[in-house]
């Protein structure tokens, strides 16, 4: 499925099947000299099929064809592994790129989910089930790194870097300065809410997440392309809703902890999610790692504004409402 979107701009929907994001949204630049193709899909044929029928309709050469990638999610990045030519230059982020490099990072994730309370017997069905280990890149690739304000000129279209750490810490978009299109990657989506999720605790990605919010909210855009679901016009609106829907969260998780102190894995299984499934235990393993990495992320944010406190029970840790929270809440 091709739409062209603006003159030699168009959007290649990339189905992402079995997943409740249903598709990809990749952004595709032709021009005479080098194209430039905005996010990927999965390392996967159904994503390589959809790719190629875009590609040969749009006349792409993919000799002559660049990267620009929003963050590491596998269905943003994983089909680079087919995709990519000796030719390519593929920006990308510090952060991310470094990240990919690093060994036993996906170790990292278990031992981490292990102490917010993911149960024992789930824990490897959940690795092997993530989107992520299955479709991400197979193999190190170069990487041209971007960072805040730098800038990609393809044919008529001039783009510069907007750093949105939250979704991800390297999370970083592309605003065109004269249509003013900007293009999300997973920082703003309309229908469904991104993901804010931690699985290490030396960050505070639903902070990172609000400030960059606010910073693009102050941004001038025409039209936003997110990497999932339809464009976006009214984004100022859509901003203030994603706003408010974190709030809401947080909230919650303070009247589930006011039962007690619980794991995140706990409160996560007590929050209220939109999905098809009418009870946590019927929540298929991978749609619980997320949830706990949401509830995670959130009950960090609560701690560093000192409304709740961690200690460790067993060899798990463990939350609760400091008791003077309503004083210090923000
Ligand atoms: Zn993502």
């Amino acid at each position: 499925m091709i739409e062209e979107i603006f003159p030699n701009l168009y959007k290649v929907e990339i189905p992402l099947p079995k997943n409740p994001l249903k598709s990809l949204n990749s952004y595709v630049i032709k021009d005479s000299e080098r194209n430039l193709i905005i996010d990927t899909g999965w390392d996967q044929k159904e994503c390589m099929d959809a790719m190629q029928a875009g590609l040969g309709a749009l006349g792409v050469d993919l000799k002559k064809t660049d990267f620009f990638i929003t963050h590491l999610h596998a269905d943003h990045l994983g089909l680079l592994s087919r995709l990519a030519t000796e030719t390519s230059t593929i920006h990308f982020n510090q952060l991310e790129a470094e990240r990919i490099k690093s060994l036993g990072w996906w170790s990292g994730f278990v031992d981490f989910a292990r102490i917010n309370g993911f149960p024992e017997d789930e824990l490897q069905s959940a690795l092997h089930s993530h989107p992520g280990f299955k479709y991400g890149l197979k193999s190190g690739l170069p990487f041209h790194i971007l960072k805040e304000a730098d800038r990609i000129k393809i044919g008529e279209y001039l783009f510069e870097c907007v750093e949105t750490p939250g979704h991800t810490r390297g999370h970083l978009c592309l605003y065109e300065l004269n249509k003013k299109i900007f293009a999300a990657g997973d920082h703003i989506l309309d229908d469904i809410t991104p993901t804010i999720q931690l699985w290490s605790d030396d960050w505070d990605p639903l902070k990172e997440y609000l400030a960059s919010l606010k910073k693009v909210y102050k941004l001038d855009i025409e039209l936003v392309l997110p990497g999932h679901r339809g464009m976006i016009r009214d984004y100022k609106k859509r901003i203030r809703e994603l706003k408010d829907h974190h709030e809401r969260r947080l909230e919650e998780i303070v009247s589930i902890l006011k039962k007690g102190s619980q794991s995140a894995f706990e409160v996560a299984s007590q929050m209220s999610w939109d999905v098809i499934y009418e009870a946590w235990d019927m929540f298929p393993v991978s749609q619980k790692w997320f949830a706990t990495g949401e509830a995670i992320a959130h009950l960090k944010y609560l701690e560093e504004k000192n409304r709740i406190r961690r200690k460790i029970e067993g060899q798990k840790i463990v939350f609760s409402l400091k008791k003077d929270h309503a004083i210090h809440s923000p």
